[in-house]
């Protein structure tokens, strides 16, 4: 199977009432626990890289590896996206990359930290939209900013979005999927007790889906950060104070109300470094990398297919063929004429 378009796997969860897992990769291993977890839970999957992924990879590592998961997991649809373009730039080289879906980002402006306008955000999406639903790739746009930085990402001011707002965004820039700022942050420290109504507005989730029923919703920073990962990285040296992460049925009360794609990065972390501090910990003679590569991809293997399952993507990796980037070129060209 090639990589298909984001786009064809948010509009299949749509149909199917699932969400679908967006998890972050930099290096080869984590691409195969994904791939190797979509194969065990039978799940289309969506594999992103930042841009601090893409340089630390090099981007002709990072395509030429999917390209190999492709081809190992032929029955896996799977999708490359690029998370958080900070420009039309980034987003036209990540297509040139051949990358099947790209965000662009523009509730930041260019740095990737100062909160820009609406104004500003419509047209650099707008230009993006443009140039990648020609070759059928797939645009997911950012109204509101989320609190929290990673990868050098984020103003750390949150900026909830609102939903007549994000109709206005919709339809002036063509995006296929919204994220959405409901008081989720990136990195591990999102909450400081377990989150509520009071932090967690998903209410507006359900406010904005019924405005665009036809919109695909995306929850950023919402790493569940289980105890128990936190636990095994504390428990041999680690360092990480108590944090609260987005509980799993929050997620799914989201995906009852229009969210397709969910982003999920720290909860990979947190499961392979604690898994190679363990191992480091439990054998201090051992200096062959595999010795703890390897349980820091089981870790990280565990954890997706968990999520795949709580998510609904599981099960669902044979319900359809793959329609070529082309073939979205037309029904992009078809739906603009
Ligand atoms: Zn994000």
């Amino acid at each position: 199977m090639a990589m298909v378009s984001m786009r064809q796997l948010l509009d299949e969860a749509a149909a199917g009432g699932y969400g679908v897992g967006a998890f972050n990769v930099n290096n080869m291993e984590q691409i195969q626990a994904i791939m190797e977890a979509a194969r065990e839970t039978s799940s289309p999957v969506i594999v992103q890289a930042s841009r601090g992924a893409r340089s630390y990879t090099n981007d002709r590592f990072l395509y030429h590896l999917m390209q190999a998961a492709v081809e190992l997991y032929p029955e896996i649809p799977v999708a490359l996206h690029q998370d958080h373009g900070n420009s039309p730039e980034t987003c036209f080289s990540a297509i040139d990359q051949g990358f099947t879906s790209v965000m662009m980002d523009g509730s930041l402006l260019a740095d990737g930290k100062t909160p820009s306008d609406f104004a500003y955000n419509v047209q650099v999406t707008r230009e993006v939209v443009e140039r990648a639903h020609a070759v059928g790739v797939t645009v997911e746009g950012e109204l509101g900013t989320l609190g929290g930085i990673e990868d050098g990402v984020g103003s750390g001011e949150v900026h909830l979005t609102d939903p007549d707002q994000a109709v206005e965004f919709v339809e002036a820039t063509g995006i296929d999927a919204l994220a959405v700022a409901i008081g989720t942050s990136h990195g591990a420290y999102k909450f400081s007790r377990q989150p509520d109504g009071e932090v967690l507005a998903m209410n507006l989730i359900q406010e904005i889906h019924e405005k665009l029923p036809a919109t695909h919703l995306v929850m950023h920073g919402s790493s569940s950060v289980p105890k128990e990962l936190v636990d095994i990285i504390n428990e041999y040296g680690g360092q990480i104070r108590p944090t609260w992460g987005v509980p799993v049925e929050e997620i799914q009360l989201g995906i009852r109300h229009g969210v397709r794609k969910i982003n999920v990065d720290t909860d990979s972390r947190l499961a392979i470094t604690g898994a190679i501090r363990k191992a480091m910990a439990e054998d201090a003679a051992e200096f062959d990398p595999r010795s703890y590569l390897k349980p820091a991809r089981a870790a990280m293997q565990a954890v997706i297919s968990e999520r795949m399952r709580q998510f609904g993507q599981a099960g669902h990796a044979g319900d359809y063929d793959p329609r070529s980037l082309a073939d979205m070129r037309d029904f992009y060209a078809g739906a603009a004429a």
